[in-house]
């Protein structure tokens, strides 16, 4: 497994998400988005529990364990105050099924100085990629080349 942070930043993850991972407060909602991401990359639920809000924080998690994650980018994100908000595309896949995730999450700073997740409007759409589009794992590579 190389070091690269799984958030995609292109740092080391012990400079990236591992010190979130750890206790430290994140500095940005985008920092604590890519935070979240990483760590259910990791299956990390400990984590992604400790970062939600109270108010929307299911009380147990359950990640689906065929789903790998390829991919994450941030569109945009803001703060303003002790709200934000980052706008994401993330791929992933479950077996033979490919997925791309649009979602706006909206974020939270608690009086502990946390941001922590509340909530996103998520859209789910299959990827279908055809035998000479760039495969959706981002090797590079033309799909019928790589995992097609
Ligand atoms: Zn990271
Ligand atoms: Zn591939």
């Amino acid at each position: 497994m190389s070091d690269l942070c799984p958030c995609g930043s292109g740092l080391v993850y012990a400079a990236c998400c591992q010190p979130l991972h750890l206790g430290q407060p994140a500095a940005t909602p985008e920092a604590l988005m890519r935070s979240r991401y990483s760590a259910f990359v990791r299956e990390d639920t400990a984590y992604l529990l400790a970062s939600w809000d109270d108010s929307t924080r299911p009380p147990t998690l359950e990640l689906a364990p065929a789903t790998q994650w390829l991919g994450l980018q941030i569109v945009h994100s803001q703060a303003t105050g002790d709200d934000g908000e980052v706008e994401f595309v993330a791929r992933f896949r479950e077996g033979d099924e490919w997925f791309r995730l649009d979602e706006i999450s909206g974020f939270r700073r608690g009086a502990d100085g946390y941001w922590r997740y509340l909530d996103g409007n998520a859209r789910f759409d299959r990827l279908r990629p055809g035998r000479n589009d760039d495969c959706p794992c981002n090797s590079g590579r033309k799909f019928k080349k790589c995992c097609g």
